[in-house]
């Protein structure tokens, strides 16, 4: 079946009809010269490196994995030349600053650059997926002698990076860390400690490789205001070997082309990136990013899905479908089944909602660095915020479940390795996990974003979103800002309950976004036409719904605690 193909004519319309990405961006200096015609030939372009040089390595790196060896990784055939070629293109320096390397363009195109290459083949792509965060660190926290050495080489993807952050025992609580760093008399630590999980903690891609490894110094107290981060690389700059070694890869149920390490430090030589005990505010500055990619990875799986699920129904026949076109005894194609269409529809509507979020986030991210008003900035800040924990965990949990629907298109022969669509599911199931799990994303939005002030940013982003909504879609914002406030109150006698019920609360407003990210679409010229009505329709019908049900689950809990409903027998 044939590999992933990005539509960069889709992509455009969303990003300039829907999103008006052009009016927003040219109002920045920093891309006064960005026009319309740019944007779509680097558009273009990334879409043919994906199509051409990534997406054919799908199936090997499934099949061939990386591979362990006496402390050295080999990657799967073809891995290091695309991605010397795609370092040497300046892809990964898409949005790094002009003097660092970098071509200065907007986070917008390198988020959309990460949907496709993930849909393409999330195992390759895991490796400069992290360099963008290292940038931002060692950019932003590290001492001149540091940046001179290590910023470039980052920043243009020459040298890949690593985030060593967990550890066998310090998961989603990373203040549990143990890794050690000891000062030395030449200014730099000697750290020690065993890191796992650590994605291209050891390959062949590039020649060296930069860690970044959030430790303890010797007085630090405990938990995580003790961590510090430091930058350790693999070969220093005279040539030396650092004693950062992989033990061991994982053996796991997808991504078989990341090399996903264990990675012992014994006394490496390292050096202080920020201050002392500031290691965890030194990685936040790339949060946003980091999960909106995260996100980005759903979408784009779903999308690679979705295009297989999509061909395969149009060759394949069976039983008529009910109004079919075919004479008795003749069968149709699947996907003039109701049944199938519907699936198809559905995850269309979750795709196109969530690039359509994505890019507008990615856009507020732009802003956010770039305008010049302190008001506007913060606007853009808040809606990051709000929204980015929404994309990381709704999507990536529809990348997952959505993946597995479309698997269901083909039947038995879906789950058969030849059509490459067991693949994707097994692939896209991680990004539940990483960059904070969802669960950890539901709780950030409820607990630390919304209830932390009552309920206020939640309801000025609520403001901004109605004008948009549909009489149906004002009515489900405004029982999302009364459930706000009975969370509010009830978290008062119950601090325990909006724990328990954040997940449903981060699904309430991934549809009240999925269907002002429609009324987007709706709203642009071209908007009607039926390539985006379909999966319209498929959204009020088979995705808003759940809405009620969330409702309606926040709702019995703030009931029970007032004593007015109905409780189980043990
Ligand atoms: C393929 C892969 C690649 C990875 N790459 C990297 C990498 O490059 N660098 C790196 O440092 N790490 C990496 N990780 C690690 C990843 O970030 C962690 O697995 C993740 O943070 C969860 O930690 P844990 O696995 O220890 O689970 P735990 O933290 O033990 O969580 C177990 C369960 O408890 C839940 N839970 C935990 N605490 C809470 C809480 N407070 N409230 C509610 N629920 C909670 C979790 O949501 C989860 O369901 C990778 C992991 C995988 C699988």
């Amino acid at each position: 079946m044939a590999d992933y193909q990005p539509d960069v004519q889709d992509a455009l319309f969303l990003l300039q009809q829907v999103a008006g990405a052009g009016t927003t961006l040219r109002a920045l200096p920093a891309f006064a010269e960005l026009d319309e015609a740019l944007t779509e030939q680097l558009l273009t372009e990334a879409g043919k490196f994906v199509a051409e040089v990534v997406a054919p390595l799908q199936q090997v790196g499934d099949r061939v994995g990386a591979q362990w060896k006496n402390g050295k990784v080999t990657m799967p055939p073809g891995f290091r030349d695309a991605y010397q070629a795609f370092w040497q293109a300046g892809w990964p320096a898409l949005a790094a600053a002009p003097e660092d390397g970098g071509q200065g363009l907007p986070c917008v195109l390198e988020a959309m650059l990460y949907d496709w290459l993930s849909a393409a083949n999330h195992g390759w792509t895991m490796a400069p997926g992290l360099l963008h965060g290292a940038y931002e660190c060692i950019k932003h926290h590290a001492s001149q002698a540091l940046k001179e050495e290590y910023l470039s080489k980052v920043a243009t993807g020459q040298w890949l990076a690593t985030m060593c952050l967990t550890e066998p025992h310090a998961g989603s609580d990373l203040g549990l860390a143990a890794t050690k760093a000891v000062p030395q008399a030449d200014g730099s630590y000697a750290l020690s400690g065993t890191k796992i999980f650590i994605s291209g903690g050891e390959h062949d891609l590039t020649d060296n490789i930069v860690h970044l490894v959030l430790a303890r110094l010797p007085d630090a107290p405990p938990g995580p205001k003790g961590l510090s981060l430091f930058l350790c690389p693999k070969f220093y700059p005279d040539g030396s070997r650092s004693a950062a070694h992989c033990e061991r890869i994982e053996e796991k149920m997808g991504l078989h082309g990341s090399p996903t390490c264990v990675m012992r430090f014994d006394a490496a030589k390292a050096w202080i990136v920020g201050e002392p005990g500031k290691g965890l505010n030194a990685m936040f500055i790339m949060m946003n990013s980091a999960r909106l990619h995260v996100a980005m990875q759903g979408m784009g799986l779903l999308d690679a899905a979705w295009q297989k699920a999509h061909a395969y129904s149009l060759e394949r026949r069976q039983m008529r479908a009910p109004g079919g076109a075919k004479a008795a005894g003749q069968a149709d194609l699947i996907a003039e089944h109701p049944a199938v269409r519907r699936i198809l529809d559905t995850q269309r509507a979750w795709i196109d909602g969530g690039r359509i979020l994505a890019y507008r986030t990615a856009l507020e991210l732009d802003l956010a660095h770039h305008h010049g008003d302190a008001q506007r900035r913060a606007a853009a800040n808040r809606w990051c915020s709000l929204i980015t924990p929404v994309l990381k965990s709704a999507w990536s949990e529809q990348g997952f479940a959505g993946a597995s629907a479309c698997l269901q298109v083909f039947g038995g022969h879906g789950y058969v390795s030849e059509w490459g669509v067991e693949q994707i599911v097994r692939d896209a199931r991680v990004a539940m996990i990483y960059e904070g799990t969802n669960e950890i994303q539901a709780i950030d939005l409820l607990v630390r974003k919304v209830l932390s002030d009552g309920g206020q940013a939640l309801g000025a982003l609520l403001d901004e979103l109605e004008p948009g909504l549909s009489e149906a879609g004002r009515s489900r914002s405004e029982q999302l800002r009364q459930i706000t406030q009975s969370l509010v109150q009830a978290s008062r006698q119950d601090a325990a309950l909006p724990y328990a019920v954040a997940d449903d609360y981060l699904r309430a407003v991934a549809l009240v976004l999925m269907d002002w990210g429609w009324a987007q679409i709706a709203a642009a010229p071209g908007g009607q036409s039926p390539r985006w009505q379909q999966p319209a329709l498929a959204l009020h019908r088979h995705v808003l719904p759940e809405f009620g049900m969330r409702l309606a689950i926040m709702q019995e809990r703030c009931r029970e605690l007032q004593g007015s409903a109905p409780t189980v027998a043990a």
